[in-house]
């Protein structure tokens, strides 16, 4: 039995019709970029995330980084970011020109720790970025305290916990804007680029809207130095069908995420992930922790089971942040991570059959 970590396939194969229809219909329209797709996705999605503005941009990292620039973060502004998390979180403050504090995660959750969040604070704290990672979300309201207190902006990446909730409530809701991936393998994946923003603040939408646009609210009028940060209509029109089949798609994926932790529950090497009781997680991936990753890793791979390594390196320690000088141990709750983590197949199309596999194999 071969075992991929996610099926790219399979979801176009469910909705084909469907798929196939958007797509005639864009090719017939004679508009390509920014026009009816993209609102009627923008309204669709707001109301999904319970939040009154979306901003459809075109990619994550670009509603990063288009979320801080809406906000006014910039040169001489620190911003904390999680010490694990996808290097996108990072490399959006570097776009805005501010400076990244990096802040240890909670060991259990995998998420920023709220209770180390105050002493990293100094009187150039703008904003916070909270990161639901692998889909579980951030403990958002000691973070919103936190920022309170203090007068800082959160931002949630929501890159990879779309429809995800925190004691009930939609995460990309929870903060003061919130940036959402949609690059295909996310929970909500289009076919090519995309992404959006969300937020409560019409200020802060209307300045994203303008930003993704060259600055420019009319055309060859320009108030800012804008960028060309927009959504195709194609990935548009596709996230509508998809947005459609998200939530039913996040319940398979617990179905699943039930089978592994049931199935791998008495194994004494194996670190299971933890779900406090407020969150309900949407399994972006299915992470275990082995003192002896790499060799499992090997093993599952001959025996036809796709793993991956989110994430082997973790920003600090990469070469692009080398003029940080962080060396070995500087932050080592993000470390320890990266060198035990491992994430088994997960998604809508992996079946029971297939979890049950990944389960006995790893368990012989
Ligand atoms: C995927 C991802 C991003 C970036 O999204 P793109 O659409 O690839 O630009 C940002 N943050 C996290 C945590 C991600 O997983």
């Amino acid at each position: 039995m071969q075992v991929p970590l996610l099926d790219m396939k399979a979801p176009y194969e469910e909705l084909k019709d469907e798929l196939d229809a958007a797509y005639a219909r864009f090719m017939t329209s004679g508009w390509y970029v920014l026009g009816t797709q993209t609102q009627a996705f923008e309204e669709a999605y707001a109301g999904y995330c319970q939040v009154e503005h979306c901003v459809g941009v075109s990619s994550g990292l670009d509603a990063l980084h288009l979320a801080l620039r809406a906000c006014d973060v910039g040169p001489g502004d620190e911003v904390l970011v999680p010490s694990n998390t996808y290097i996108a979180t990072w490399l959006a403050v570097t776009y805005a020109g501010a400076t990244v504090v990096p802040v240890e995660p909670d060991p259990r959750t995998y998420n920023l720790d709220p209770a180390r969040i105050e002493s990293a604070i100094t009187p150039r704290t703008k904003a916070i970025m909270a990161v639901h990672l692998y889909g579980l979300p951030a403990d958002m309201d000691p973070i919103m305290e936190a920022a309170q207190r203090h007068g800082l902006v959160v931002i949630e990446d929501n890159a990879q916990a779309q429809g995800a909730r925190y004691k009930g409530r939609r995460t990309g809701s929870l903060g003061h804007l919130a940036a959402h991936s949609f690059y295909p393998a996310k929970n909500l994946g289009a076919y090519g680029e995309a992404g959006a923003v969300t937020t409560n603040n019409a200020a802060w939408a209307e300045k994203v809207r303008v930003l993704r646009n060259y600055g420019s609210q009319r055309k060859y009028y320009n108030e800012h130095k804008g960028f060309n940060a927009r959504l195709d209509e194609l990935q548009a029109a596709f996230l509508r069908v998809k947005l459609g089949c998200l939530d039913a798609w996040n319940d398979r994926r617990r179905q699943r995420a039930e089978q592994y932790m049931e199935g791998l529950a008495d194994c004494p090497e194996i670190t299971l992930p933890c779900v406090p009781s407020w969150a309900q997680p949407v399994w972006h991936q299915f992470v275990i922790r082995h003192p002896a990753r790499d060799a499992l890793q090997q093993r599952l791979t001959e025996q036809g089971i796709g793993t991956l390594i989110h994430y082997p390196i973790p920003p600090h320690r990469s070469e692009a942040y080398s003029e940080m000088g962080c060396g070995p141990g500087s932050f080592p709750i993000a470390e320890a991570l990266a060198a035990t983590v491992l994430s088994l197949p997960m998604g809508p199309h992996l079946t029971a059959d297939q979890a049950a596999f990944v389960v006995e194999r790893i368990r012989a």
